[in-house]
């Protein structure tokens, strides 16, 4: 690990200045990820500003929705009784994720701030144009299980990590940011990016932006009672996403009135599928249709050497989660 300066800032404000200042510098919170990656050498910055300091940990209702501070820890968050009753992915989305002591350091600002785990961003002897642009990419051609399926490029087929993110896109969340030109608001869906020509960036953040809350819109609050995430994974626990469903349906008479469905696991960002939500929605939840939903969603899938089979294990994986969420095979 390379020498760092430290700030603890005391307002969002003197954070964002902070930032400013140096180029090199990053916010920290948990630091769940950052810190393992500065051990790496795989970032270096030369200053971090410590946020943990700023009143970003309330979570409250807001507009008949829940706003979720950006530094209330992802344990306390899928464990706060508003987001237990209203919006059920989201807690279950979080306890897929990590161990308890992760849950319990990592944020939820960080939690989307989260680096890919592909084996050859962490390795310093491989090329990887998302660590050192330029240098090539070493999954293309190498042992690319783990990777995307959907908008990858020549350039990166890395897969975004979070299970969180993936229920938050399926509610159609709001990420609010603070920087040097003010407050702004970004739908979650452009929060995070495809890799095209410059995998090395991640988000559509711009340079100095703090992540300040995340909204729950008041409208997704109606899949309460028929949402469901499931993970598909190599072990039980501590493991990322071969492939998750975020899965919300509000179900009327048997029938969906309306369908959320987003995929993790996949792509450089969490994945929605609105080609599947069609297919549901007006429909009933037979297997017929779930099957063409599944169809629908895995439309336009590339798979690599390694990973083809998560076009099949995807589909399989929303039968599964969209069945479950009805309420009509709630096995796990
Ligand atoms: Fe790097 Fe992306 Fe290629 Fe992985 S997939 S080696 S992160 S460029």
């Amino acid at each position: 690990m390379k020498p760092f300066a430290y700030t603890r800032a005391t307002n969002s404000q003197s954070a964002v200045d902070a930032i400013l200042r140096d180029q090199t510098s990053k916010f920290i919170a948990g630091g769940t990820n950052l810190i393992d990656l500065m051990k790496e050498d795989i970032e270096q910055p030369r200053h971090l500003v410590d946020i943990n300091r700023l009143e970003l940990t309330r979570i409250e209702q807001f507009q008949g929705g829940v706003r979720l501070g950006a530094l209330a820890h992802n344990s306390d968050t899928a464990n706060h009784q508003l987001v237990r009753e209203h919006y059920p992915l989201v807690t279950q989305a979080i306890l897929a994720g990590a161990s308890a002591q992760l849950r319990n350091a990592a944020t939820n600002g960080g939690n989307l701030m989260q680096r890919t785990r592909c084996y050859y961003f962490y390795d310093l002897a491989m090329p990887c144009n998302k660590r050192e642009p330029g240098s090539g990419c070493g999954a293309l051609e190498g042992f690319n299980r783990i990777h995307a399926i959907f908008g990858a490029s020549d350039q990166c087929i890395a897969t975004h990590p979070s299970d969180l993110c993936v229920a938050l896109v399926a509610l159609d969340a709001v990420v609010n940011v603070e920087g040097p030109d003010g407050q702004r608001s970004i739908p979650f869906r452009d929060f995070h990016r495809l890799p095209g020509t410059t995998p090395e960036i991640d988000t559509n953040l711009k340079r100095a932006e703090l992540i300040t809350s995340i909204d729950l819109p008041a409208t997704s609050s109606a899949f309460a009672r028929h949402s469901y995430y499931l993970k598909v994974r190599d072990r039980a626990s501590y493991a990322f996403a071969l492939v998750s469903v975020a899965v919300a349906l509000e179900l009327q008479d048997g029938t969906i009135k309306q369908a959320r469905i987003a995929l993790g696991g996949v792509a450089h960002k969490p994945w929605r599928v609105k080609e599947a939500e069609a297919v549901l929605t007006g429909n009933r939840p037979d297997e017929r249709t779930l099957r063409r939903a599944a169809e629908a969603a895995m439309q336009g899938a590339r798979g690599y050497q390694h990973n083809r089979f998560k076009i099949e294990l995807g589909k399989r994986a929303i039968v599964r989660a969209v069945t479950v969420a009805t309420g009509e095979g709630r096995a796990v």
